[in-house]
């Protein structure tokens, strides 16, 4: 017997499930699923995907068995509606529409009215139907078999319509005749002939075969390949194909078709919200071609579907709550009416933007639709990094309204601040992005579609003349969590000539514009961005909007339960205050080399580098001392309570000193040397190597004066604040340990200055610990050893990682961007710690180290601090914290619960 490849669904029962998505992909298990739950669906059967992946890997064979099953439900489906595939009398019409286990937007490619001949539209005609209706109807089929089928170039089919529409002087395709029409079926078939050397097939069981081998082959196609490429998902899933009776949303007056979201996609806000248009297909709204309405009504109280649809639009609000209720998550709807009569063709759960992922989190869990931990789940990352994302300046923007910049409105389809010099096309989006180091990139276009999926990606935000807020461009945008405004009607974008006009204006490609994704406002020129209002809120205590508050909750439920600690890399009083702010729990790195370069510090530095004896040396770190004293004071008292870890001088020190010019002439004059002098003792310090040379503690055991006046300054510091009451606690790290003896002498240095400390001041600690860094691959290779000498191990995994690989950190952006591009790594491993190599280590490490000391203390402070995915990974490591920089602080305390409640980092989706 064969296995079972279609699954019928319709008539008020299916035999699939939502369960079964990675069988019957994302639309066929919600088709499945809505028709156990009574909601009207029009009857058809999923292919499996698994009948994909056969076809794939079987040069396009079906597997046994497919064609007798597909027969069957066809037929069943022909019983239900009492009409026949191919019959004249009573003919079945289909679609024929792709869906993977994952949604991948407008990947993969759909055919409506398959079924319909030249025969059957004249036999119907005869019998007294809407010969206009018929005729549109078949030359859609003509449009998108040969786009999709046959691969005729949508465009030359678009140029026979254009033609017919000057013909007979009409602006839209809705005001075209039967007659004129029956003429464009004729063109395109005459078309199709040519391009492909064979006519257009008559008979429907080879238009359904065509149809179902389309889908299949597009699994494979470029952009498909892109789109799983970008999104890191699997090739081999395959794509089911849905069956499905038409029905028809263009057959007049009493008909629309539309598209739903169960609550707002763009804010969350709990009310269902959508787009319809009256006698029109589906593929009209997606395609974004005209611009649909909106489904409640005008801010007059005009229009709207209660208006219009009363009966289905009381329907689609029960569906929508049934499907939520269900689902328990917001879902994207997509509906026919056909004569007043509601049809449900898909239900998926909805995309949306950080704010409404946020918002709709928080209400459901309100609502007792979800539970924390499950909030927790459908929050992810990057929702957060939107929320934390710069809104233009309010000035600038004032300044820019009275400059008469603000040259339209469009639809705010997604949230946030662009500014970029335009492009009008993906490709050269990409290029332009490239080509100018980054320069900010604004893809400017018509609509978009999905061939301008890496355009996309590479622009800061996405622009579109038409389209609604689930045209192509809104829903991919929203995906991406980039600014973006759609249906900006007074812009007219003429690719040829590489131009945009609007109000009057002109602007060539490479022009700055500037979108408000929030507010749908385009300017000209570019603008300055503020903090976002969640900053605005957790840092300056201004008044919390809805969406901070949201997220100041959803972040209290990460704190609840999460296990790992979170830290912030801070170097001074003012990013400790703002880490705090952001809720870090403490510092992970106080990178003290960078107070070093303060500018009442530097020359002080730069004669300690250069000091000809020791006392010269001497005298230079006793003026650095106080001024180090009161940095550490400050970051103390910002963080009482928390610890602070202050890591010792690591960089070379060749890095402090000027590269010639005045910055040296004044050196040498502050030295009273000469200035050649000067010059060659630099000189002397620059290394073939630095990064692998004279830094770290190498420096601190070849002049020990500099670390023992940085102890000198953390304890007295300490000392200080406790004496006033503070909490303080103080860990002391040591860098670039890489054996068991470097730790053991800084840590003897350490010890003896900080007694000797404590005692001038007359203060006992109550808390001081010393540790080292992991970042030389050796020291975690002996960390069982290092950790004799260690109250704590932090993970530089900025070093442990470029020493792991050994691709320089300051270089290897020359190699490393191709290297992800042909798939020697799968991501940049200074971006995302590499679990297999690097982490192996950090495992290792922990282990050894917590073998020789059960209670060591662990953490990490390498930028992989503040990636979610490197985040999960430290949990699952067994370490106490993660640190990151402060403004990443809020993501990685997300993080952190996700990878407790078992969500994962969680990505694009
Ligand atoms: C590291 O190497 O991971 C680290 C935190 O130190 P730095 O980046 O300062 O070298
Ligand atoms: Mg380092």
């Amino acid at each position: 017997m064969s296995s079972k490849y279609v699954y019928a669904f319709g008539g008020g029962t299916a035999e699939g499930a939502a369960s079964q998505k990675p069988l019957l992909g994302g639309k066929g298990a919600g088709l499945a699923e809505m028709a156990r739950l009574g909601v009207p669906v029009p009857p058809g059967f999923t292919i499996t995907t698994e009948a994909c992946i056969h076809y794939q890997r079987h040069d396009g064979a079906y597997p046994d068995g497919l064609r007798d099953q597909v027969a069957a439900a066809l037929a069943r489906v022909e019983e239900l509606q009492g009409r026949r595939f191919g019959d004249p009398e009573v003919p079945l019409l289909v679609s024929v529409r792709s869906g993977a286990a994952v949604s991948m937007p407008g990947m993969m490619d759909t055919v409506l009215n398959l079924g319909l001949s030249r025969a059957i539209v004249g036999a119907r005609i005869a019998a007294g139907e809407d010969a206009r209706f018929l005729w549109d109807a078949y030359r859609r089929l003509l449009t998108m078999y040969g786009d999709v089928v046959l691969g005729v170039a949508h465009r030359e089919l678009e140029k026979i319509l254009e033609a017919t529409r000057d013909q007979e002087g009409v602006a839209t395709d809705p005001e075209l005749s039967a007659g004129a029409l029956e003429r464009v079926a004729e063109a395109y078939e005459a078309l199709i002939e040519r391009q492909t050397g064979a006519p257009f097939p008559q008979d429907p069981q080879d238009q359904l075969w065509g149809g179902i081998n389309a889908v299949f082959d597009s699994w494979d196609n470029q952009r498909a390949r892109d789109y799983r490429r970008l999104n890191h998902l699997p090739d081999d899933m395959g794509t089911a194909v849905n069956v499905q009776t038409m029905v028809f949303g263009n057959r007049g007056p009493r008909c629309a078709t539309g598209v739903a979201f169960t609550r707002n996609p763009a804010t969350g806000d709990a009310d269902i919200y959508g787009e319809y248009l009256v006698n029109a297909q589906g593929e009209d709204v997606v395609a974004g071609t005209r611009t649909p309405q909106s489904i409640h009504p005008d801010d007059q109280g005009a229009g709207g579907m209660a208006e219009d649809f009363p009966h289905a639009f009381e329907e689609l609000q029960g569906v929508a709550r049934t499907l939520e209720a269900h689902f328990r998550d917001m879902q994207d709807l997509e509906f026919t009416v056909e004569d007043d009569t509601l049809y449900m063709l898909q239900t998926r759960t909805g995309k949306r933007t950080g704010p409404a992922a946020v918002r709709i989190a928080v209400d459901m869990v309100r609502e007792k639709l979800i539970e924390e931990s499950e909030g927790l789940v459908r929050v992810e990352p990057r929702h957060l990094v939107q929320m934390l994302a710069p809104e233009f300046d309010l000035d600038e923007r004032q300044k820019a309204e009275q400059e008469g910049r603000v040259l339209t409105k469009g639809l705010p389809a997604g949230p946030g601040a662009a500014s970029g010099r335009i492009a009008l096309d993906a490709d050269r989006a990409l290029a332009m992005a490239q080509e100018r180091g980054g320069t900010p990139v604004l893809l400017v276009r018509e609509e978009t579609s999905p061939e301008d999926i890496v355009g996309m990606h590479a622009s800061v935000g996405i622009l579109t003349s038409r389209g609604g807020m689930t045209s192509h461009a809104a829903v991919v945008a929203r995906g991406l969590g980039k600014p973006c405004i759609v249906g900006a009607g007074d812009l007219s974008v003429d690719e040829e000539r590489g131009e945009v006009t609007v109000g009057g204006r002109t602007f060539q490609e490479g022009d700055a514009l500037s979108i408000d994704g929030t507010s749908g406002e385009v300017i000209a020129g570019e603008l300055a961005t503020r903090e976002s209002q969640v900053l605005r809120h957790l840092l300056e205590g201004a008044e919390a909007t809805p969406g901070a508050a949201a997220f100041v909750e959803v972040l209290a439920w990460a704190d609840r339960a999460r296990r790992l600690r979170v830290r912030a890399n801070a170097d001074t009083p003012d990013d400790a205050r703002a880490a705090r702010g952001l809720g870090a729990q403490g510092i992970g790195l106080c990178r003290t080399e960078h107070m070093f370069f303060a500018e009442d510090r530097i020359m002080l530095v730069r004669r300690m580098i250069l000091a000809s004896d020791a006392a010269d040396r001497e005298s230079a770190l006793e003026r650095l001392l106080p001024m180090q004293q009161s940095d550490f004071e400050g970051i103390f008292d910002a963080m009482d309570g928390f610890p602070v870890t202050v890591r010792l001088l690591d960089p070379p020190l060749h890095e402090f000193l000027p590269h010639g010019g005045k910055a040296l002439e004044d050196v040498a004059r502050d030295m009273g040397l000469p200035a050649d002098r000067v010059a060659e003792k630099a000189a002397a310090l620059g290394e073939v190597n630095p990064m692998l040379g004279h830094r770290g503690c190498r420096l601190g055991l070849t002049a020990p004066e500099i670390y023992r006046m940085q102890v000198e300054a953390i304890v007295r510091a300490a000392c200080v604040r406790q004496k006033a009451g503070g909490r303080v606690l103080p860990e002391i790290m040591i860098p670039l340990v890489g054996t068991e003896e470097e730790l053991e002498i800084l840590r003897a240095l350490a010890e003896e200055t900080a007694a000797r400390v404590q005692e001038e001041q007359g203060v006992t600690l109550e808390y001081l610990l010393i540790g080292t860094m992991i970042e030389v691959p050796r020291a975690a290779l002996v960390a069982d050893k290092v950790a004799r000498h260690a109250d704590f191990f932090s993970f530089g995994t900025n070093d442990l990682t470029q020493m792991t690989y050994g691709y320089s950190r300051d270089d290897a952006g020359r190699f490393l961007p191709s290297y992800v591009e042909q798939g020697i790594l799968p991501f940049d491993p200074f971006a995302r710690l590499d679990p297999d190599g690097v982490g192996q280590l950090v495992r290792m490490a922990v282990e050894k180290g917590r073998a020789t000391k059960s209670d060591l203390h662990l953490g990490i402070c390498g930028e992989h601090g503040g990636d979610p995915d490197s985040i999960t990974f430290c949990d699952q490591a067994g370490l106490d914290y993660v640190s990151c920089s402060p403004y990443r602080v809020p993501v990685a305390r997300l993080a952190a619960a996700r990878s407790t409640v078992g969500a994962g980092a969680g990505g694009e989706d």
